[in-house]
């Protein structure tokens, strides 16, 4: 049987249009050629009310275990104002040794990676005691709720396990191979407001400036030292992302402040951990205040 080449593979993922969540047809093409390399597949798709419908695929080859899993998204983000581009970003070219074209990175090239590879292992006929199985999702670069979650539940259901998983996310900023990751970093959104009283800036003792306090936590949640980082993980660090405060004249104290601020944390601390540390600087100010 002939080995899928791919380099071939990538230029053909990246001709779909599949900006977060349209399919374009792509999971229908992907399921037509692991078919061919023996797999058993399964489209899924899925649909909470107020998004989009999604669809995803599982497909295993053997059904023995340990059950080792490919994962990645054929979803990419928009591509942008098309005159920046030099190329049609979905009209793949290769330049100076360079695949260009949206996905080429983030990731459809992974993908394709990953089935030219089993495309190998099956046409030199390495059998193995065990499954070899891919799990995409089209809804990983959007809200991401109808993509790799709902698979894992739907897979849970049906009792299927998998042992091992490899993500083919871009890590390596220079070199391929230089990077291997084992886990990703967590995420934390925080939503901050702070509501004072408002008044005239002439008469600043008959209003509560809720500025005052909002800076004053932005600055302390800043200069939190969460940790020096792991083996395995950076530092875990705190960026404010937003800070508003809706006032039209120069001449009033406004009545309310807002700030957003994302916490990537490692594996040193829980979500929680991260919720009680931030409280109580939050509950300490204000009360001053
Ligand atoms: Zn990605």
């Amino acid at each position: 049987m002939a080995t899928i080449n791919e380099l071939q593979l990538a230029k053909e993922l990246i001709k779909f249009p599949t900006v977060t969540p349209v399919d374009a047809g792509i999971m229908k093409f992907l399921e037509k050629k692991l078919k061919t390399l023996g797999f058993k597949t399964k489209v899924l798709e899925f649909r909470e009310k107020d998004s989009k419908p999604v669809k995803n695929i599982y497909a295993r080859l053997g059904n023995k275990g340990p059950n080792f899993c490919y994962a990645g998204h054929l979803d990419v983000v928009p591509a942008g104002n098309l005159k920046d581009w030099t190329v049609n970003p979905f009209k793949p070219s290769v330049k100076k040794g360079y695949l260009i074209g949206r996905g080429a990175n983030d990731m459809k090239s992974s993908i394709a990676a990953f089935v030219s590879a089993v495309s190998n292992f099956v046409a030199n006929k390495r059998y193995f005691n065990g499954s070899i199985s891919l799990l995409i999702t089209g809804d990983e670069e959007g809200v991401a709720i109808n993509g790799t979650k709902k698979v894992v539940e739907f897979l849970k259901k049906k009792k299927e396990k998998i042992d091992f998983c490899l993500v083919g996310e871009p890590t390596n900023p220079n070199k391929l191979g230089e990077m291997i990751k084992i886990g990703r970093r967590g995420s934390m959104t925080g939503r901050l407001s702070i509501i004072g009283i408002q008044g005239h800036v002439a008469y600043p003792n008959r209003a509560n400036n809720p500025s005052t306090a909002l800076v004053q936590i932005l600055k302390e949640l800043k200069e939190i030292k969460f940790d020096n980082g792991t083996k395995d993980f950076q530092p875990t660090n705190l960026e404010i992302t937003k800070i508003n405060i809706d006032n039209f004249a120069d001449n009033v104290i406004p009545g309310l402040a807002n700030a957003k601020f994302n916490i990537r944390f490692n594996n040193k601390h829980s979500s929680n951990s991260i919720k009680k540390k931030i409280n109580k600087i939050i509950k300490n100010i204000s009360k001053k205040k």
